[in-house]
C-alpha cells in the first residue's frame, strides 16, 4: 500500500498530497532557510512526481540561481523548496497535517546557524535523496 501524506498552509487555500515515500527530516540552518522560516527549517523530501499541490495561491520565489521556494501568497506559509531540474521536492515538515511518522536525523549548514539557539542533537551531514 502506498503511503499517503497530506499537508496544507495556514489559511487552507493550499493543500497537498504525497503518494509515496518521505525522507526523514533534515534541519537546515542556512541563511535563506532562516530568513524564510523565521528560525531554521525542518524538511522532508519526496519525489516530485508523487506530490500533488492543489490551490491557486501557491507562489514560487526564485531564491537562488539554482532553486525556488513555494509558499502561500495569502497567508505566507512556507511549504516547499526545489532545485531547478531536480526530481525531488523538499516539504517543510510543519505543514504536514497530523502525525508524520518521521523523525529528524540530520542537519546541514550548521556554520550559518543563529547565535540564539543550540543545535539539535542530531548528526551533521549532507542531504540524501529518497531511496
Ligand atoms: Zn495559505
Ligand atoms: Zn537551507
Amino acid at each position: 500500500m502506498t503511503k499517503l501524506t497530506k499537508g496544507s498552509c495556514l489559511c487552507g487555500s493550499i493543500t497537498y498530497e504525497v503518494r509515496g515515500k518521505l525522507r526523514s527530516i533534515c534541519a537546515c540552518h542556512c541563511t535563506q532557510c532562516r530568513k524564510t522560516s523565521g528560525h531554521y527549517v525542518a524538511a522532508t523530501k519526496c519525489r516530485s512526481e508523487d506530490l500533488n499541490i492543489v490551490g491557486a495561491t501557491i507562489a514560487w520565489y526564485r531564491s537562488s540561481d539554482t532553486a525556488e521556494r513555494g509558499f502561500c501568497s495569502t497567508c505566507g506559509s512556507n511549504l516547499f523548496w526545489r532545485e531547478f531540474g531536480a526530481t525531488f521536492t523538499s516539504i517543510f515538515a510543519g505543514s504536514i497535517d497530523g502525525p508524520t511518522g518521521l523523525n529528524m536525523d540530520r542537519q546541514i549548514h550548521t556554520d550559518a546557524k543563529g547565535d540564539y539557539y543550540d543545535l539539535p542533537d542530531v548528526p551533521i551531514g549532507e542531504q540524501e535523496p529518497v531511496r
